[in-house]
């Protein structure tokens, strides 16, 4: 990851070549509130940065006129690095095309706030509908209660052998020892596990999959 200073001014200067012109955005419409909208930004080498960019309405220059396209409109916004030119999905379904001056954007991350060289961009997504899928069905269900019930008889044997009680926190390789494979089972609905601490069932986060 490298950062620079590019001033804040640079960000801003962005010019498209519209070829189709979007219905639901005008040149004067003002900012539309400020919403919960994450991006994941993905960079040149695949890395991926979840944050929020610190530029609410980046001023585009269309060859129709200029517009003020709130981020939290923004779907997503593909960089094509080689041919210089982006790619701008809104959520609306509208599309924009064209060339990007734009030199780096700002944004704020769990890193701390990073300015980020367009050139190791290649997609800014909008993160606000993304919620986890689940492919769930009773089967899946079953079978993950199963992997809890292995995952809650590995800690108590583990907590037996490494003299712990209640509350205390859980080693997971030392509690995989003493489980089939000696690895974390795989939910079979895509959830993830949490052993929590000894004495607590352990999770996962699909909803129903819990022991008791
Ligand atoms: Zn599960």
């Amino acid at each position: 990851m490298t950062t620079c200073s590019v001033s804040r001014m640079m960000c801003l200067l962005v010019a498209f070549a519209v070829l189709v012109p979007p219905a639901g955005v005008r040149a004067d419409e003002p900012a539309a509130p400020p919403t919960n909208h994450h991006f994941a930004v993905e960079l040149t080498d695949s890395s991926l940065i979840v944050c929020t960019p610190q530029l609410d309405v980046p001023p585009i220059k269309t060859s129709f006129a200029d517009l003020r396209i709130p981020l939290n409109r923004v779907d997503s916004l593909k960089l094509d690095q080689e041919a210089k030119t982006v790619a701008l999905t809104l959520l609306n379904g509208d599309r924009l095309q064209g060339e990007c001056l734009l030199e780096a954007i700002t944004v704020r991350s769990l890193l701390g706030e990073l300015t980020i060289p367009l050139r190791y961009v290649t997609v800014l997504r909008s993160s606000i509908k993304k919620a986890p899928v689940f492919e769930d069905s009773p089967a899946k269900k079953n079978a993950c209660i199963n992997n809890l019930r292995q995952l809650d008889g590995g800690k108590e044997q583990w907590a037996m052998a490494t003299r712990k009680s209640q509350g205390d926190a859980v080693d997971i390789p030392g509690v995989n020892q003493y489980i089939r494979g000696n690895r974390t089972p795989v939910c079979p609905a895509g959830g993830s596990y949490d052993y929590t601490t000894i004495g607590a069932n352990p999770v996962c986060n699909v909803p129903g999959h819990s022991l008791r």
